[in-house]
């Protein structure tokens, strides 16, 4: 049974990293018949704000991936790791370094002339015999923890394997600042004990918080959880994964018509596979993961594949969930007759919502205006003429127009009775009942309109002469 957590700092909105991290680590608690939990990490009051907040969790509502437990939010638990603080102070296993800034740049100015590694140098830590130097009236301290003189710090991470970071990678880091503070790397550590993290997954640009997270738990004698670092989602080029590549708010993806389950999926192969599958359902993907099958290597963002996904998705949900998730583009199709013919048919080609929207208020929309190219060329003399022969037809047949078969098995014989090419009679009737030549085909839209919407539209393209001049 595995607990893991997402710890999101709300410093922006959620990008599509972070739901990875999140996808992997709810998928890992559910399948383990464990729990997931959400953590907001907003102890840098400086950098936080609400709206963050409220992104980062409007964004897990769209998904549908709530927390198994109350939402934590760490700036109301100082008060918690204050009293760590203290206990390792008490304990002897952290201590106040009372050096000022002016002292530590200089040690760190002598480190790097030095070419060494810039490292906190133990004036302050207490050993037993050593004396130390008198305490300066005017500096507040820092509590620095002791980390270990020699020896490594090491643990098998569950995607990268063996880990081993030597004592002299980590100094003495400070653990609570001037203002009594606890830092980033301590209340982590802390949480995610009393939150009985068990499985920890997260971004490998954390690995090297990782060894100071262990120092602590090792000092307050907790035990060190199970950690994951999965690595980067880079764009195609392999470099850092951009904004303009992809990189932008989760709830972007939703205003541009993408479906949940379409970017998990998407997010799922991502840095994890099962073989070539590309497309797994939630119960698959919960059947199937392990995070032991993480990706070793950086995976490459693929803007082309999650359209795929999308289209794929788009095709596969029901007509019912697509009338509620256009709703959010302003298009309600509750109450049209035709639903789930024009769904049928726009979703067809759609790879987002927004293209299915485009699709369906073509066929909807009354002409306003007539493509001025494509009247040019499939509009001529005779047109009006076989148009009207061909109204007639549709009368005469008008209470059978409910099928696209029948619909084709009427007009087909009048084309040939008349001689004609398809684009002849198609072009001037996709023209007159939507505008333009880019429509489906004409047998759907006429058989989604009925005859007198399409005769309607028919007529007016005529009296208007296809709006040529
Ligand atoms: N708050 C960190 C972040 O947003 C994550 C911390 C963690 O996963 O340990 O990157």
């Amino acid at each position: 049974m595995a607990i893991t957590r997402f710890a999101p700092s709300p410093t922006g909105y959620l990008h599509i990293g972070g739901l990875r991290t999140a996808l992997y680590s709810y998928l890992w608690a559910r399948k383990t018949n464990g729990e997931f939990k959400l953590r907001i990490e907003d102890t840098d009051n400086a950098r936080n704000n609400e709206d963050a907040v409220k992104a980062i969790l409007e964004a897990f509502t769209w998904v549908g991936m709530p927390s198994d437990c109350e939402i934590e939010y760490q700036s109301k638990r100082v008060d918690i790791y204050k009293k760590y603080i203290n206990q390792l102070l008490e304990e002897g296993k952290a201590y106040k370094c009372y050096m000022s800034r002016e002292e530590l740049d200089a040690l760190r100015a002598a480190q790097e002339a030095a070419k060494e590694n810039p490292r906190y140098d133990g004036t302050w830590r207490p050993e037993d015999g050593k004396v130390l130097p008198e305490i300066p009236a005017d500096i507040e301290p820092v509590i620095r923890i002791k980390a270990p003189l020699e020896g490594a710090i090491t643990f098998e991470d569950g995607v990268k394997g063996s880990m081993k970071f030597e004592a002299n990678q980590v100094d003495d880091f400070v653990i609570a600042r001037a203002n009594g503070m606890p830092i980033y790397n301590f209340v982590v550590a802390i949480d995610d004990h009393l939150m009985g993290i068990t499985d920890v997954l997260r971004g490998d640009d954390h690995l090297t918080n990782t060894p100071k997270q262990i120092v602590i738990y090792n000092a307050l004698g907790f035990e060190v959880p199970k950690f994951y670092h999965m690595p980067m989602i880079n764009n195609p080029a392999g470099k850092k994964l951009s904004k303009r590549d992809g990189a932008m708010d989760v709830m972007q993806y939703k205003r541009d018509g993408y479906l949940p389950e379409a970017l998990l999926n998407f997010l799922v192969r991502l840095g994890w596979s099962n073989g070539d599958q590309e497309v797994f359902s939630m119960d698959q993907m919960l059947e199937l993961f392990d995070p032991k099958n993480i990706n070793k290597s950086a995976s490459s963002y693929n803007a082309e594949k999650l359209l795929w996904l999308n289209s794929e998705y788009i095709k596969a949900v029901s007509n019912d969930r697509l009338i509620e998730e256009l709703k959010f583009f302003d298009l309600d199709l509750s109450d049209y007759a035709k639903r789930m013919e024009i769904l049928d048919l726009g979703k067809q080609r759609a790879q987002t919502l927004l293209e299915l929207k485009t699709a369906v208020t073509t066929i909807l929309d009354v002409p306003t205006q007539y493509e001025a190219k494509g009247t040019k060329k499939f509009v001529k003399e005779d047109t009006p003429v076989f148009l009207k022969e061909y109204l007639e037809v549709l009368e005469k047949n008008k209470d059978d127009l409910y099928s696209v078969d029948n619909v084709e098995n009427i007009t087909k014989p009048f084309i040939e009775e008349k001689g004609l090419k398809f684009p002849q009679l198609f072009q001037p009737i996709r023209i007159a009942l939507t505008g333009g030549t880019q429509a489906p085909s004409v047998y759907d839209i006429i058989s989604i309109l009925g005859y007198e919407e399409t005769a309607n539209r028919i007529n007016s393209a005529l009296e208007l002469g296809f709006g040529k001049e």
